[in-house]
């Protein structure tokens, strides 16, 4: 079988290639290995209940008609409308560090007034940054890492208000620990700080299910269940797959969002340094349903990032989970028109992926992670109410489960440090998208798909 686009991945990433080149016409095949779609950003029902993956947030809010936006620009790209995501917007944020803490909704203004209130002598360089961030192009085509720590620190000499600025910006986006490039800092600022978060309120089912209706409805065709085992290549050029079951599709080029080292394991020769090119930044999540909502409790906020110490540290902890840091997300405390039918709190923490990944005994494995959600839970108690009474079911997931369900070797959320921002590879044909070619996010990951299957299938 001989398809023009085979794209290795049925996350947003994939999804989003998918439709643009089904649309352009196409013989496209999108590969999945798991039962399901939406890789690292997928849902499941346990004990009759509802759950999303990852979904705390999608970032890049713009209002309907707001053509400049990203947000609006992907959804164009996509033939999709507006209302086809149905997102809903965030009541509330905040990020709370010892004795202060920093509030923000979709109206940027209002954590320019907080920086003001908390930071009176950081105001102006505040403001000076914000515009630096405005004039930037992040998507310039320049060379090497430019340190994000570096250019604030040219505009605020606070270094509380730095780590309060931080602690969001890498907590979503950063594969590297405690500084990350500042083109990926200026893309994410913008899509977090500067426009905001929203939700369907269906959760991440009602984006996957719109996609896929409209890769099918182009003419895709979605293989679950079919891992790539291998990629087939003559004389540097990519020509094809092998199937885990042996089976081989050929096709003209080959799009991957496994991410970098995954995709290199499954090419005949290495094209980057292993060790180096592995992400280790994991996390660990507990998600508690609760037998009321969280509002009665008296807990508004939608998605609270936190640290305990002014000295935010944003690295792969040497504990099996890092209690001195965390984000509290309450999927109910959007603008929604009916209330959810399930209350939940999820608390997250970066996490030791080697901990988590080498226990071998299931039941050692299981009380851990009970053991650890406990203790992330107690110690966001006070900074969100007490729940812990209202608690009537609850799972869990670990760098074990992310590694088990999406591939990403170290259950690396942000996969590799090393991006490929041109998404090309030593092979001919074999080009990168997602994760690792360097957009991140559920918005993020969906524009990675259509920029590279515009730049290199589309040609
Ligand atoms: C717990 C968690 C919470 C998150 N929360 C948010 C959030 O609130 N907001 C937000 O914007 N982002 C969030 N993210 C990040 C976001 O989910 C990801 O950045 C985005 O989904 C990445 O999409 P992708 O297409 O690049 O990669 P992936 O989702 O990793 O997709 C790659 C796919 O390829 C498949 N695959 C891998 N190898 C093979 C193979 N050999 N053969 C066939 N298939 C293969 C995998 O199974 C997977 O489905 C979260 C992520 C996690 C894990």
């Amino acid at each position: 079988m001989q398809y023009d686009t085979i794209i290795i991945g049925a996350g947003l990433s994939g999804l989003a290639a998918g439709i643009r080149l089904a649309y352009y016409d196409q013989k496209v095949c999108l590969l999945e290995r798991h039962t399901t779609i939406g890789g690292l950003n997928s849902f499941y029902r346990l004990r009759h209940r509802d759950y999303d993956v990852g979904l705390h947030a999608v970032t890049n809010y713009a209002e309907k008609g707001d053509r400049s936006k990203p947000l609006n620009k992907l959804l164009r790209q996509l033939r999709l409308s507006w209302d086809d995501f149905a997102l809903c917007p965030q009541i509330e944020s905040s990020v709370v560090f010892p004795d202060c803490t920093l509030r923000m909704t979709n109206d940027f203004e209002l954590l320019r007034s907080q920086v003001a209130e908390c930071f009176p002598d950081q105001a102006d360089g505040f403001n000076r940054l914000v515009q630096s961030i405005d004039e930037f192009n992040p998507f310039a085509d320049t060379e090497g890492y430019l340190s994000a720590r570096e250019h604030i620190r040219k505009f605020l000499t606070d270094p509380l208000l730095e780590n309060m600025l931080f602690c969001p910006i890498l907590f979503y986006s950063s594969a590297t620990p405690n500084d990350l490039d500042l083109r990926q800092f200026v893309i994410i600022f913008r899509s977090i700080l500067q426009e905001g978060f929203s939700r369907p309120q269906e959760g991440i089912r009602r984006i996957l299910r719109v996609l896929v209706k409209k890769f099918r409805g182009e003419g895709g065709e979605l293989k679950l269940r079919t891992g790539v085992n291998r990629i087939l290549e003559k004389n540097g050029t990519a020509y094809g797959v092998e199937l885990d079951n042996g089976e081989v599709l050929e096709g003209k080029r080959i799009l991957s969002s496994a991410g970098l080292v995954e995709t290199q394991r499954l090419c005949e020769k290495p094209f980057v340094e292993e060790k180096a090119a592995t992400g280790d930044i994991s996390f660990v999540e507990s998600i508690s349903t609760l037998d009321c909502s969280p509002a009665d409790l008296g807990h508004h906020g939608t998605v609270v990032f936190f640290s305990n110490q002014t000295d935010f540290c944003y690295e792969r902890p040497s504990t099996p989970v890092d209690l001195r840091s965390g984000i509290i997300c309450s999927p109910n405390n959007y603008q929604f028109e009916e209330p959810l039918e399930d209350n939940k709190i999820n608390i997250t923490a970066l996490a030791d992926h080697q901990y988590w990944l080498n226990i071998d005994d299931e039941e050692q494995y299981q009380q851990a992670k009970q053991e650890h959600a406990t203790a992330m839970i107690e110690n966001a108690i006070g900074i969100v109410p007490d729940f812990q009474n209202h608690i009537i079911d609850q799972d869990i997931f670990t760098p074990r489960t992310i590694k088990k369900f999406t591939g990403h070797l170290n259950g690396a959320v942000y996969g590799s440090p090393t991006k490929q921002l041109s998404g090309t590879t030593p092979l001919d044909n074999l080009y990168l998208c997602g994760t690792d070619q360097g957009f991140l996010g559920i918005i993020g990951a969906m524009l990675s798909g259509i920029s590279m299957a515009n730049a290199h299938c589309l040609k």
